[in-house]
């Protein structure tokens, strides 16, 4: 196992120099990455092409696209976000002047996860170099071009005592783990995400973890089925599903169960074809660990819509499975795959029961036009953030922390977020 404490002390050197805290620093070199990521745009698009068959289409947007916007978002508002701001002073130290100053940790470590490859890499990594900070990224072993990609934009273009990728598998990570790194923001699973907790403690190192769970989708008798087929197919078949905010599981008023199955099952073939197992653009699940652990899940309940798969392709149509119950395997963890489980219902109140006792999920979408009943949800169900009538949109939002809950995470961050995320806000009291 390597020592990575070399590497940690030429980069608290180099934080102590206070270069990255300038600023126009920090602006420069969000301004450089923007242009290295343009300049490696086809070369990005390629690796995750090659690392999970993503299109190029939606790396376009969902890798490159949403980095490039939180760097835009981050440029134009960090002068004004870095600014030491004057508040109000108690009465009792009257005479007095209060400010909050913003200021880097020190040297972060960023480790991420395959399934979004480049943007939960770098989109992280854009708070820190805004808040002033110097550091290490981890990528997955499980996406090997990419990570190849990241290695070449930031190790030949900013000293290690700067911004450092460092390629490798789970030794790699637990090795950087026991270095005592001020910050730690970590994007993966929420059993990794508990051993990443662990370390950090040892060190009492502040964290972000943003981790996964058993996002449900809720369709009520009155919503508009033809919105919510098109919005549910879109969030939970995009990348395969394996997108940490995609719908994990349907509830559905039963209703309007059987039409609201049908038009699903005309979006996926309106979306993707006939024969989906064939289709150029359709994602790779990442690893036959993965294929083999989700295939598994083809024999629960009904399917009503798919089920073909190919493993030398590692390749899952889009699936239904109707008839599941809350006890089924497919039911017990986050499924990260391109298979929906169906559940229906007659009361809402049991499904809120159901979901409450669970571990609080990453996401939660509603489809409904009742006022009343999203207000029930919102106000009886804790999870990390969500959308009324659509799915997984709210984590594109600059005005949006996004973020976990209880096993789905804690802290959270996208536009101010990140850079709060990145920054203590030093309180001074000065006479
Ligand atoms: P993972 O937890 O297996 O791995 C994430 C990272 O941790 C990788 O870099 C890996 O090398 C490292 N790692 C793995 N095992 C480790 C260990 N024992 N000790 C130290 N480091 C270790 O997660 P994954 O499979 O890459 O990603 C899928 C999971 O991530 C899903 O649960 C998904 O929901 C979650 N996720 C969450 C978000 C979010 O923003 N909340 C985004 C994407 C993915």
């Amino acid at each position: 196992m390597e020592n990575y404490q070399g590497l940690l002390n030429i980069q608290r050197t180099f934080f102590r120099s206070g270069e990255t805290k300038d600023v126009q620093f920090r602006i420069n070199t969000l301004n450089k990455l923007k242009d290295l990521i343009h300049a490696h745009e086809q070369a990005i698009l390629d690796a995750v092409k090659q690392d999970l068959n993503k299109s190029e289409m939606e790396a376009r947007r969902a890798e490159v696209g949403l980095v490039l916007s939180e760097i835009d978002f981050t440029l134009e508002n960090l002068a004004s976000w870095a600014e030491t701001k004057e508040v109000p002073t108690a009465s009792s130290h009257e005479g007095a002047k209060s400010y909050i100053k913003p200021e880097p940790y020190g040297s972060v470590l960023v480790i991420a996860p395959w399934n979004y490859p480049f943007q939960l890499a770098v989109s992280p990594l854009v708070g820190a170099i805004a808040g002033g900070n110097t550091a290490v990224l981890k990528p997955s072993e499980l996406t090997p071009k990419t990570s190849a990609i990241l290695s070449r934009i930031f190790n030949d273009h900013f000293p290690d005592e700067y911004l450092h990728v460092v390629e490798g598998e789970v030794e790699t990570s637990t090795a950087l783990l026991k270095e005592d790194f001020d910050y730690i923001f970590f994007t993966g699973s929420t059993g990794v995400g508990k051993i990443v907790a662990e370390a950090a403690a040892k060190h009492l190192t502040p964290v972000t973890l943003e981790l996964g769970g058993k996002s449900p989708t809720i369709v009520h008798a009155d919503a508009n089925l033809d919105e919510a087929a098109q919005r549910i197919a879109r969030g939970k078949f995009a990348n395969a599903g394996q997108t940490c905010v995609a719908p994990d599981y349907l509830l559905v008023h039963s209703s309007v169960k059987e039409p609201l199955l049908a038009k699903l099952k005309d979006v996926i073939t309106a979306t993707y074809g006939d024969n989906i197992v064939q289709n150029p653009n359709f994602g790779h699940v990442v690893s036959d660990r993965h294929f083999d652990r989700l295939a598994g899940f083809l024999s629960n309940g009904k399917i009503v819509v798919g089920g073909k798969s190919d493993r030398s392709q590692l390749i899952i149509e889009p699936t239904i499975l109707d008839s599941i119950s809350w006890d089924d395997p497919i039911m017990q963890d986050e499924i990260f795959g391109p298979i929906l489980p169906v559940l229906e219902y007659d009361d809402p109140s049991d499904i809120i029961d159901r979901i409450v006792k669970r571990p609080k999920p990453l996401a939660l979408y509603l489809f409904s036009e009742d006022e009343a009943f999203h207000d029930e949800i919102l106000n009886s169900v804790s999870f990390g953030g969500g959308a009324i009538n659509d799915t997984i949109s709210h984590m594109t939002s600059h005005y949006l922390p996004f973020g976990g809950v209880g096993a789905s995470g804690m802290g959270a961050y996208h536009g101010k977020a990140s850079f709060d995320t990145f920054s203590h806000y030093k309180s001074i009291l000065k006479r």
